[in-house]
């Protein structure tokens, strides 16, 4: 978020575009902000998209749609919020030959990872690292999603880990300026 992390997957796509592969970018429908067919980076840059639903039905289009119109190389925006069957779907595709770029959190509001980016991450071939600034102290590196509810106020560690269409707001956060009330203290015992 705020990290550049869309821009980055948009200029991967782009190169191989120019090189004559045949590219197709896939997006989750959770964000209603911009148009539906296409992903806007915070930046402003557009580039055409295909939304998919995040349940089992949504990775089965992005499996069909890929083998049916032969892309040679495809990418995955906001892969944290696919349901895991994604894993299945991206291992099947690899094995038919087609590239896969995706972009993803490391971790959910609560500051916990996300399932699928752990169960994926090993299987990349390169991870690139985009960074984002605290929204707080400006200082230093953003590794945590601050969610802030229509109240103002930091979300609550029970809230759910996705919300579609909610009205809730977003910001980068260091370690020190990440809220989560509720959030249980890690213990450690020998
Ligand atoms: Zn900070």
């Amino acid at each position: 978020m705020f990290s550049g992390k869309t821009d980055e997957l948009l200029r991967q796509l782009r190169i191989l575009k120019h090189s004559g592969k045949k590219v197709a970018l896939f997006k989750p429908i959770i964000d209603t902000r911009y148009s539906a067919g296409e992903v806007v980076t915070h930046d402003g840059v557009k580039e055409q998209a295909i939304p998919v639903e995040l349940n089992e039905n949504g990775v089965k289009q992005i499996v069909e749609k890929t083998l049916n119109e032969k892309y040679e190389a495809i990418g995955i925006d906001e892969i944290q919020f696919f349901p895991e069957k994604l894993k299945n779907a991206v291992l099947f595709l690899l094995d038919n030959g087609v590239e896969i770029y995706a972009s993803g959190l490391n971790l959910n509001f609560r500051g916990e990872p996300w399932q699928i980016i752990q169960e994926l991450m090993p299987y990349a071939t390169k991870t690139i690292s985009t960074k984002a600034v605290c929204s707080v102290c400006k200082q230093y590196e953003a590794t945590r999603t601050q969610r802030i509810g229509s109240n103002g106020k930091p979300a609550h560690y029970s809230e759910p880990e996705i919300i579609v269409g909610g009205k809730d707001r977003y910001e980068a956060r260091c370690v020190k300026h990440h809220e989560v009330p509720g959030k249980p203290k890690t213990e450690f015992k020998v």
